[in-house]
């Protein structure tokens, strides 16, 4: 049974919100990725994303009633993982859709544990959820040419919480407002 399904258009009916579960970074953690994201782009160029979009997403499900948000709700209730420390420590690009992103060259297990109950109990539920091999990462460039890979300053994150997020598409770009939070133990 699949419940959501994703465009790339974005949500128009107002009944319908475009969702993802995210890791949303705190002030000085965003502070110290769009930092990153300024040296990046010195090396690989293309769009910088705006510093209050930077995320991580952990779960995406796209276009979705808006009466699902109790139901969604309660799968994230079932989570249950230890705050922890992510160190993003290495710069990636992607070819296919030329982003270029932060990442961790060790995920810890705490994350793992997060990403992977969060999609098992979305799929339980019915959610049609990426079943592609996960790669953490923040998005830091968009339309971006890459090139060798820079050593980069790692940014300590401390994970104490996840969120759901709205996506929306207005005329300067992408707008995400986090509308529910959980705390990590
Ligand atoms: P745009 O689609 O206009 O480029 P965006 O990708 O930033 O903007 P969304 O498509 O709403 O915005 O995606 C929200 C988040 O979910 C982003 O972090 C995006 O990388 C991620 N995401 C989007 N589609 C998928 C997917 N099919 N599987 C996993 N993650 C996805
Ligand atoms: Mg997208």
């Amino acid at each position: 049974m699949t419940k959501a399904s994703s465009t790339e258009s974005g949500a128009a009916d107002p009944d319908t919100l475009r969702l993802f579960f995210a890791l949303w970074p705190d002030e000085t953690t965003r502070h110290a990725l769009d930092r990153t994201g300024k040296w990046l782009h010195q090396h690989w160029g293309g769009r910088r994303m705006r510093a209050e979009t930077l995320h991580i997403t952990l779960a995406f499900l796209g276009s979705t009633p808006a009466d699902q948000l109790d139901a969604l709700t309660a799968c994230a209730d079932t989570v249950r993982t230890d705050a922890f420390e992510l160190v993003l420590d290495q710069a990636g690009y992607w070819r296919h859709n030329r982003i270029g992103w932060l990442g961790a060259s060790q995920t810890p297990p705490p994350y793992v544990e997060l990403v992977g109950a969060l999609n098992a109990a979305l799929r339980e539920a019915g959610y049609c959820v990426d079943a592609r091999p996960h790669v953490p990462h923040v998005t830091l460039l968009r339309n971006s040419v890459g090139g060798a890979v820079p050593e980069c300053e790692p940014v300590h994150w401390p994970i104490r919480d996840f969120v759901l997020v709205v996506s929306r598409r207005e005329s300067d770009g992408m707008h995400y407002d986090v509308i529910r939070r959980w705390p990590l133990a």
